[in-house]
């Protein structure tokens, strides 16, 4: 473990970040990361718990205690390769996830005291880049089974690497024209830089992965031309239906999706900063906050980042609203105690950008009615009333009010994933649209799987990766089936009958992970690191 009782002697340091006055006047990363011994302390702090609950936090089930001690022990590499035997893609969640697991830290019982977990994943990765330790690693054998994935977002691009690095022929098909998902055309630069993304694509690629961008399936290639050339399909193609706001008015110039306005922003800052694209972008109409009032109606992380672009352009003011009350300020033990993610509030990092620099406020319980135009059919105003404090969370008469806008960007969450690609599959859904599943990731027809939001809504990055791991591992044990074989495990509890299914999980009588490569390996002494 770390340093005995370090927990006590040692205060939780989270990752600094840059000033919020200087941050907005451009699109740089702003969390900073500590020194080396800084962070040796932190993971110090960790207390190796019997029961690790953060374990159970990760939706990816880092093997967090083990590698907090082998930071504090200065075995960085053992450390990126423990890492690695769970997570893919440790820059991605070390950088935009909502760390579960510092909510269930044992620490954590005392609020606001986590081990600074999310913070030492970040390190090692990086740590782990700058040395050289994360390289491809291509099969060693092929399998000469073919897969198409299609959809290059997190679950994307990791059930690609786990089905390529299992020795299949894999085809990442993606309809942007760079690959990431929404970690490419989502979330700005500001909170991850896309040479960072391209990097991990770059590993992919040079893993054999064949990455086919600016190609949409379903229009671009047909489904019997996927069915006809690969053994397996997987679906990863997130959750991109936005929730609209039926207000009278809503049809006025100036009143956008927030995704419409967040990947002409990250197609904009791509043209200055790079990387450039693998296919030509597409020209879109474009959509400034430069010089306006905007508003942004939802207060989620999709409305945070829309915030934090307008401030970057140059927006006279931004306010965020949102419909539901402002939650409590500290962890509600009452409703989510300890470890549970608490429904509390968190100070977005956009919001403190928009107070420090006197541009923005954000506002709870908040109905819009309408919108008004200027003469020219734009939008000029929003009109909104105090929003009862449940549902249906109508307008309380009598609290009516005006906001000035000439950008009003929808950030209000998403239904479901786009229905067309499924209909031609002919998948079924689930009541709220996603793609409904039979046996673990395996979709009603019969060798399409399906992974990430596009499975189970909107959701987060950790859990897309999760997603693409374990999908991949249910793709390989069905290529395996179409081979006749069969694992050991899998083996020792079915019954060999010609023609039967001998893997229990493709039975649907067992999870992705039970099998002979079983749950991830700790790392000893003098295992080297893998990516
Ligand atoms: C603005 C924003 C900010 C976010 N910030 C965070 C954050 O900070 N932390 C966090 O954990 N989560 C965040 N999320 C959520 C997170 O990004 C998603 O949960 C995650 O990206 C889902 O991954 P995915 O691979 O399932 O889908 P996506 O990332 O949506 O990728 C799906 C891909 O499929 C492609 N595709 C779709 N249809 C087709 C087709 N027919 N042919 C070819 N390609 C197709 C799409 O172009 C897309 O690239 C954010 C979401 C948004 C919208
Ligand atoms: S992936 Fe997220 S939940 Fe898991 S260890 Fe990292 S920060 Fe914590």
């Amino acid at each position: 473990m770390g340093e005995l009782g370090g927990f006590l002697k040692i205060h939780r340091g989270g990752p600094g970040q840059r000033d919020p006055r200087e941050r907005v006047g451009d699109y740089r990363e702003f969390t900073l990361s500590r020194p080396a011994g800084e962070l040796a302390q932190q993971g110090a702090r960790c207390m190796e718990c019997g029961v690790p609950f953060c374990h159970n936090g990760c939706p990816l089930g880092n093997l967090i205690p083990d590698w907090n001690d082998l930071v504090f022990r200065d075995r960085w590499e053992d450390a990126i390769a423990q890492l690695h035997a769970t997570n893919n893609f440790p820059e991605l969640t070390g950088r935009l996830c909502p760390a579960p697991c510092e909510a269930s830290c044992v620490l954590e019982i005392r609020e606001g005291d986590a081990v600074t977990i999310k913070q030492i994943e970040n390190a090692i990765i990086n740590r782990a880049w700058d040395e050289g330790w994360v390289t491809p690693q291509p099969p060693r054998r092929e399998s000469g089974r073919a897969v198409a994935v299609v959809g290059s977002g997190p679950s994307g691009m990791a059930a690609a690497q786990q089905l390529r690095r299992a020795g299949h022929r894999v085809v990442l098909f993606e309809r942007d024209e760079a690959a990431g998902g929404l970690v490419r055309f989502g979330v700005p630069d500001f909170k991850i830089e896309k040479w960072l993304v391209q990097r991990r694509v770059d590993q992919l690629t040079q893993e054999g992965v064949e990455l086919r961008c600016g190609v949409d399936v379903g229009r671009d290639v047909s489904v019997e031309q996927l069915r006809a050339q690969f053994d397996a399909v997987v679906l990863a193609t997130g959750s991109r239906v936005p929730r609209d706001l039926p207000a009278p008015g809503r049809e006025l110039t100036g009143i956008h999706f927030a995704m419409d306005y967040l990947y002409q922003r990250n197609r904009w800052v791509a043209a200055e900063l790079g990387p450039a694209p693998d296919a030509p972008a597409p020209v879109a109409v474009p959509i400034t906050a430069a010089g306006k009032d905007v508003v942004v109606i939802g207060g989620g992380d999709t409305g945070a980042d829309c915030v934090g672009n307008s401030l970057r352009e140059g927006a006279r003011s931004v306010t965020q609203l949102e419909l539901l009350p402002e939650p409590p300020p500290r962890r509600p033990d009452d409703r989510t105690p300890w470890p549970l993610w608490p429904t509390k509030y968190r100070l977005s990092y956009a919001m403190e950008e928009a107070r420090q620099t006197g541009r923005g406020e954000q506002d709870y319980s908040v109905a819009t009615t309408h919108f008004s135009a200027d003469q020219n059919g734009c939008v000029a105003a929003l009109h909104i009333a105090r929003a009862q404090d449940a549902p249906p969370f109508a307008p309380v008469p009598g609290t009516e009010g005006e906001l000035p806008a000439q950008l009003v960007l929808l950030a209000m969450g998403f239904l479901h994933p786009e229905q067309d690609l499924l209909d031609q599959l002919g998948v079924q859904r689930d009541a709220r649209g996603n793609v409904s599943v039979v046996r673990p990731y395996t979709t009603s027809e019969p060798g399409v799987f399906a992974a990430g939001d596009a499975r189970r809504g909107q959701s987060l990055i950790v859990w897309a990766i999760n997603e693409g791991r374990q999908c991949a591992r249910m793709v390989d044990r069905f290529l395996s089936e179409l081979d006749g074989g069969s694992s050991a495990a899998d083996q020792a509890t079915a019954p060999a009958h010609p023609g039967q299914v001998h893997d229990a999980a493709i039975r649907g009588e067992a999870d992705a992970d039970e099998g002979p490569e079983g749950p991830p390996q700790h790392v000893g002494p003098g295992v080297s690191a893998s990516s």
